[in-house]
């Protein structure tokens, strides 16, 4: 089964926004495997966005998710890296629709409260840097009340 890696963003933490955000996942049919609140290093970060070190949107980037914790998690389900994307909405919340975590609580890019990985590949790189020591592995009743 798939997992990807889901993080709230310092503004999003300091928001109130945890507990909407994962009940979205939990509401969904989602399994949790890991969750934490933590304050990461500079150089953790710059590692997370390793792919966007040549972006002129950087700086702020590393700025703006060292402002605060963030709230990393590892979620399982079926296709729940596209979906989770679709739940977050777009990388623009002016551009995400209502319905979305992004479309109903966010306006600005720099702003945008959530991370979700965008790939199966980079979910596993994720996960793999977040959770050193690993993740959960569990079985729930809610299995067969979600899947056919
Ligand atoms: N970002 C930004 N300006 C931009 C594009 C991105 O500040 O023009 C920030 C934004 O917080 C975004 C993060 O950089 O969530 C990572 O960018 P990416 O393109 O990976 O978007 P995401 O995968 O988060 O939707
Ligand atoms: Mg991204």
């Amino acid at each position: 089964m798939e997992s990807t890696y889901i993080m709230v963003k310092p503004d999003g933490v300091k928001r109130g926004l945890v507990g909407e955000i994962i009940k979205r996942f939990e509401n969904r049919g989602f399994k949790l495997l890991a969750l934490q609140l933590m304050t990461p290093s500079r150089k953790h970060l710059e590692e997370h966005y390793s792919d966007l070190s040549s972006k002129p949107f950087f700086p702020s980037l590393i700025d703006y998710m060292l402002s605060g914790p963030v709230v990393g998690m590892a979620w399982e389900g079926k296709n729940v890296v596209k979906t989770g994307r679709m739940m977050l909405g777009e990388t623009n919340p002016l551009a995400s629709l209502p319905g979305t975590i992004r479309g109903d609580f966010a306006i600005e890019v720099g702003r945008n409260i959530c991370h979700g990985s965008d790939s199966v590949e980079s979910a596993q790189k994720e996960i793999a840097l977040w959770f050193p020591n690993g993740i959960a592995s569990y079985e729930t009743p809610l299995k067969s009340l979600v899947y056919e």
